[in-house]
C-alpha cells in the first residue's frame, strides 16, 4: 500500500469506517516509515506519523460514538478528551487542510458532546515533576540539562515527549475547568454509568437519532422552568435537575420552579465530503514526498 492509497482511506472515512482495518493501515504505515528512516528522509518520516495521528484521531472518535451508543457514558467522555488530546499532538504538523481528514468535523462534534455530559467538578492534581526522561534519546532530562530533543517536535517519525520518573505530589483540589477532564468528581452513593435522575438524557436524545458517527446535528443551548411539582418523586439526595452536579436537597429542593438545562438538536444530513483530486490521481512516483507535514 502507498501513503497515497492510505490517505484516501483516512479522507473516505464517514463511508468506509465500518469496512477499512486500522491494525492493517498501521502496519502498512510503520513499513513506510522504516524505508523513509533509512533514507535518513525526516520529511517523509514525519508526514508518515502525521497519517498515523490521524487514524488515532479517527479511531477515538469512532470509539467514544460506539460508547455512547452502548451507553458506556463515562468511558466515552474520557475517549473523547483522548480525541482532542490526539488531535493536539497533530494539529501543529498537519498542512493539509484539516476538513480533508474530517478532523475538523470531529473535533467540532466531540466539542458538542462535550457541551452535553452532566459533569461539573474535577479534581485537580498538582504536583512537581522531580525526574524526566526523553522517550526519544532515553535520557533524563532537566531545564538545566536539556538532551536536545523538543517535546512536540517529530524524529525520525516519532514525536518526542517527556516520561516523568520521579514525581512530588503536592495536593489534590476541586475545579470546574480541568486539567485532565477524566478526573471527574463524582457525588459519593451514585452510579456514574446509569441514567439516575436524568443527567444523561441530552446525550441518549441525541445519540439515538443519529445512525452513523458522520451524521451531520447541531446543539442549541438554553434553559426552561419545570415547576416544583414536577420533580416531587426525585430523591432528595440524587442530583438537582439544575445541572449543579448538588444534591437536589441541597440544591433547587425548595424552590418554586428549578431552571433545567434544555438542548434543541437539530439533525441534519451528513455533509457532502468531497475527495480533493491529488488523492485520486494515479499512484506517483516513491520519490514524491508526501504532503500534509509542514516544511522542516
Ligand atoms: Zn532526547
Ligand atoms: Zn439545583
Amino acid at each position: 500500500m502507498t501513503w497515497q492509497e492510505i490517505a484516501l482511506q483516512l479522507a473516505q472515512v464517514p463511508s468506509n469506517y465500518n469496512q477499512r482495518d486500522p491494525k492493517s493501515l498501521r502496519h502498512h504505515l510503520a513499513r513506510l516509515k522504516q524505508d523513509y528512516v533509512a533514507q535518513k528522509d525526516q520529511h517523509g518520516a514525519k508526514a508518515i506519523w502525521c497519517f498515523e495521528s490521524i487514524i488515532n484521531v479517527q479511531e477515538k472518535y469512532l470509539e467514544a460514538f460506539a460508547d455512547l451508543k452502548a451507553r458506556r457514558f463515562y468511558a466515552a467522555w474520557c475517549t473523547f478528551e483522548r480525541v482532542e488530546i490526539e488531535y493536539s499532538f497533530l494539529r501543529r504538523h498537519l498542512l493539509a487542510p484539516h476538513s480533508l481528514f474530517c478532523l475538523d468535523f470531529i473535533l467540532e462534534k466531540t466539542h458538542q458532546w462535550q457541551s452535553l455530559f452532566p459533569y461539573r467538578m474535577f479534581f485537580s492534581m498538582e504536583f512537581i515533576k522531580k525526574g524526566r526522561k526523553c522517550m526519544i534519546c532515553s535520557q533524563p532530562v532537566s531545564l538545566r540539562k536539556p538532551c536536545g530533543h523538543l517535546i512536540g517536535e517529530i524524529y525520525d517519525g516519532e514525536m518526542c515527549c517527556h516520561e516523568i520518573t520521579d514525581i512530588d505530589w503536592k495536593s489534590i483540589s476541586m475545579v470546574t475547568n480541568p486539567h485532565h477532564k477524566y478526573a471527574v468528581a463524582f457525588p459519593a452513593d451514585t452510579d456514574w454509568n446509569s441514567n439516575e435522575s436524568g443527567k444523561y438524557d441530552s446525550l441518549i436524545h441525541v445519540i439515538e437519532r443519529l445512525e452513523t458517527p458522520f451524521d451531520e446535528w447541531k446543539t442549541f443551548m438554553s434553559k426552561r422552568a419545570i415547576p416544583r411539582e414536577e420533580f416531587n418523586e426525585q430523591e432528595p439526595n440524587s442530583f438537582c435537575r439544575c445541572g449543579s452536579m448538588e444534591h437536589f436537597s441541597e440544591c433547587c429542593f425548595h424552590k418554586s420552579e428549578i431552571l433545567v438545562p434544555w438542548v434543541h438538536v437539530e439533525i441534519g444530513d451528513p455533509d457532502n465530503y468531497s475527495i480533493p483530486d491529488f488523492l485520486l490521481l494515479e499512484t506517483t512516483p516513491q520519490t514524491h514526498q508526501p504532503a500534509p507535514v509542514e516544511n522542516s
